[in-house]
């Protein structure tokens, strides 16, 4: 899960991480009285959707930079009716943008320097990693591709945490001495506690700068929380925008399903995660493109399945659709009552191939049978993968 700039902000006050002083805005008025309330004698105005890369986006109406800066409660006013309702492009969102919505306006502050500092979960060590950098507020991704050497790794030991000496290996590989290092230190810690309390998977700040009067603060924020930690973290799912996401995702979160939209159009619905990544797999393989990813995991219920076939049937991509199920634990036959009655349910009239392999497999084979669907069944997952590409093409 994803959070905008306007909430981490939020987070890092709580946990005592600088940052300027900012408001959230929903309108143009609001725009303009957070600006008169901020008092500052530079305002900045900052489109919030969850992508990066808006300082160099531009808006559908054409209207360029989702970050602006101005002088002015009215500049600030202005500013916001322009990018406020509007699409705002950047080469994270796709061609078709992300709607704004809410602006945060917050004071400008000067610059002398931009760095780069993220906490990132790094599978290959199974700990967090700091990763640090001189070359801030722009594309870091190019930066380590073209100058490797100016990006710093340091990875953290969970059980002991960011210790003091990395924090000031940290702070002197970006050239941080005297008082700024001081403040290096307290940012640091404050964001290694932000990323740890909180359960992120992703803290990233770019840019970290340096003012000419020597404060350091973080301008920008990027989070990514760990959805199965959720949970237990009640006051950041509050924080979560279901507008940002993809709504299939949002309807299958709603049912416990795991699900990601693709861009083919065979849906899958299938038990188990890496069957369903086999699933996907075979449907390539015989020439077709996979709709989605669904697995509905080890012990769906009939509601699920029917969830399941409802999100499948909201794609208008989706031209047929592949049921691939082994019954571990799982009895085939409850699965066949579960598509039969979604099928009717939902007004199934898509191609539909179904194979039901495992625990009470032949009663289900029954109950598909006799249920008057026009489905087809199929033995093997070639099988199957063969029968649903040759109906979508046929179709
Ligand atoms: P994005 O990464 O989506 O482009 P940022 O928040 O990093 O958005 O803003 C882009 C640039 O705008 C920053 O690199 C910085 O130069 C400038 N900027 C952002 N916030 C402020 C601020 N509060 N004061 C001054 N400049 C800012
Ligand atoms: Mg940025």
């Amino acid at each position: 899960m994803n959070i905008h700039e306007y909430q981490a902000r939020e987070l890092f006050q709580k946990f005592g991480v600088a940052s300027p002083k900012g408001k959230a805005a929903f309108t143009p008025e609001e725009a303009e009285q957070a600006a008169t309330s901020l008092g500052a004698s530079q305002i900045v105005v900052k489109a919030q959707i969850h992508a990066g890369g808006r300082g160099k986006g531009t808006f559908d109406n054409g209207f360029k930079g989702g970050v602006h800066l101005c002088k002015t409660p009215a500049e600030a006013r202005h500013l916001a009716e322009q990018m406020l309702g509007h699409a705002l492009i950047t080469h994270q969102t796709g061609p078709e943008g992300k709607l704004v919505s809410t602006l945060l306006v917050a004071e400008a502050v000067d610059i002398a320097k931009e760095l780069y500092f993220a906490i990132l979960f790094d599978r290959t060590t199974s700990a967090p990693m700091v990763i640090a950098s001189t070359e801030g507020g722009m594309d870091i991704e190019a930066v380590a591709e073209h100058t490797p050497e100016k990006i710093i790794r340091v990875s953290v030991d969970p059980l002991i945490g960011l210790q003091p000496y990395q924090t000031r290996k940290i702070a002197a590989a970006l050239g941080l001495r005297g008082s700024l290092m001081t403040q290096a230190t307290k940012l640091f810690t404050a964001l290694y506690r932000t990323y740890t309390e909180t359960d992120c998977t992703l803290v990233e700040v770019n840019p970290l700068v340096v003012t000419p009067d020597n404060r350091l603060l973080a301008l920008d924020a990027k989070f990514n929380f760990d959805d199965n930690a959720l949970y237990r973290q009640p006051g950041v799912a509050a924080l979560r925008d279901k507008s940002e996401e993809d709504p299939r995702e949002v309807a299958a979160s709603e049912f416990n399903l795991n699900y990601i939209g693709l861009d083919g159009n065979i849906a899958c619905l299938v038990n188990g995660a890496g069957l369903a990544m086999a699933t996907m797999d075979i449907i390539q393989h015989a020439g077709g493109k996979p709709a989605n990813f669904l697995d509905v995991g080890g012990g769906a219920t009939k509601e699920q399945v029917t969830a399941a076939f409802n999100i499948i049937l909201g794609d208008k991509a989706v031209k047929g659709i592949l049921v691939n199920i082994f019954g571990g634990i799982m009895d085939c036959d409850v699965i066949a009552h579960g598509i039969v009655d979604a099928a009717k349910e939902t007004g199934l009239s898509l191609p539909l191939v179904v194979r039901l392999e495992g625990n009470n497999g032949p009663a289900g084979k029954k109950t598909l049978a006799e249920s008057g669907l026009k489905l087809q069944s199929a033995s093997t997952m070639a099988d199957a993968a063969d029968k649903i590409v040759a109906s979508v093409h046929a179709a």
